[in-house]
């Protein structure tokens, strides 16, 4: 079978992780800390918090910026679950926009009259909008930041796809629209540290609020202290925080992927400007890219028409995995999930979305996917849309 995605892993990872195991230190060290500044570097941000999860990282974020009870986030419903599960961990609220028809990101449209629609009924307004960049391809930024600005609301970038890609010629994660941005190093992910995760800001208080939580709520600084240290082995916990922190593996892994990561995102170009040039004359919608956005193309994601009939979409789906192409499909809306049903959710709220998961398709898209690998994904996926096998 032909994955939809896969990590790549070479020599010098293998090296990079064997050197921390033989070293005294495998769980906090300087490659937590070099991961973090390398990040920020590249990216062109202050601050890195590495966490062992984009769900960590997207956790302590929403409580970095005080979300709590009583609160609400908004984000879009064609995400993984986890965007919304980290507002629900700190007891808020989570109501969904709908996604923009051509780029399936949230709609800045539908976001603006949501927000005016509360603001005039007197309704609840988000105390955060966690904007996802589906596939790698940034949501309209400066639209949103324009947004919270006039609502008062704080902004997350759920990143997970989109590291190495940019925005207006600039990296996404140097959150010039944004108070924090997070990224995921899941193996399916654009680079990888087994698991893993990270946030970017440029507010240090921020950065150093979610290093706290990160590590038990505990602080060893006498600066952040409450008290008198009693002695040289003093600590404090100073609020409520988890064991989220990355290891040594994780970041030694992670440094050493990182140095690839434009690379990664030029073949996923390559691959993804193949596959536009190839799959042009079939009756499907190719994934567009707005100008400013040069996207990390994380997943390669086509529709079928709104013409096709109901069930051929997942007949497709049969035949393409019968023909060992790993397609996905990349998301169940969130609302659909039988947790968040049983929250009130109505699926009729959010028609571009119902008919966006009705119709879309992941192709395979890697960085180390051979030529004859993505001819197999074109010639099969053709043939099945062409040939009358459906
Ligand atoms: C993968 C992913 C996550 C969660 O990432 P983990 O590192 O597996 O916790 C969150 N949001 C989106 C959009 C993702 O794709």
């Amino acid at each position: 079978m032909i994955p939809y995605g896969k990590q790549h892993i070479t020599n010098d990872d293998i090296e990079a992780v064997i050197e921390v195991l033989r070293s005294p230190l495998i769980t906090q060290g300087h490659h937590t800390v070099d991961f973090e500044k390398d990040v920020a570097k590249k990216i062109g941000v202050e601050w890195a918090v590495t966490a062992n999860s984009a769900t960590s990282a997207l956790h302590i974020a929403c409580l970095g910026l005080g979300l709590s009870t009583g609160d609400s986030i908004w984000t879009s419903p064609i995400t993984f679950v986890a965007t919304a599960n980290c507002a629900i961990y700190c007891g808020a609220h989570v109501d969904f926009v709908d996604i923009d028809p051509t780029t399936y990101n949230i709609c800045v449209k539908s976001l603006e009259e949501k927000l005016f629609q509360h603001q005039k009924q007197n309704l609840p307004l988000p105390k955060i909008v966690i904007a996802v960049h589906l596939s790698g391809q940034s949501c309209e930024m400066r639209a949103i930041k324009r947004l919270s600005t006039k609502f008062g609301f704080r902004v997350i970038e759920d990143a997970s796809h989109a590291i190495g890609g940019k925005y207006n010629g600039e990296y996404i994660g140097n959150c010039k629209y944004s108070d924090i941005t997070v990224f995921s190093f899941h193996p399916v992910k654009i680079i990888t540290t087994a698991e893993g995760g990270l946030a970017t800001t440029n507010d240090k208080k921020l950065a150093e609020k979610m290093k706290t939580l990160r590590s038990h709520g505990i602080v060893r600084d006498i600066d952040k202290m409450t008290r008198e240290p009693h002695g040289p082995w003093y600590y404090e916990q100073v609020c409520l925080g988890y064991n989220y922190r990355m290891n040594e593996i994780q970041a030694a892994l992670g440094l050493s992927q990182l140095k690839r990561l434009d690379k990664y995102v030029t073949i996923r170009n390559e691959l993804a400007n193949i596959y536009d040039k190839e799959l042009s004359g079939l009756p499907i919608v190719l994934p567009k890219q707005n100008p400013d956005i040069y996207s990390s193309r994380h997943l390669y994601i086509v529709l079928l028409e709104d013409s096709t009939p109901p069930g051929k979409h997942s007949l497709i789906f049969n035949q393409l995995h019968q023909s060992g192409i790993g397609v996905n499909l990349h998301y169940i809306p969130v609302y659909r999930q039988p947790y968040y049903s049983r929250l009130g959710y109505k699926k009729e709220n959010y028609p571009i979305s119902e008919n966006y998961y009705n119709h879309a398709i992941s192709l395979p898209i890697y960085p180390t996917m051979s030529m004859e690998e993505q001819e197999k994904v074109i010639s099969v996926f053709m043939k099945i849309l062409n040939d009358k096998m459906v």
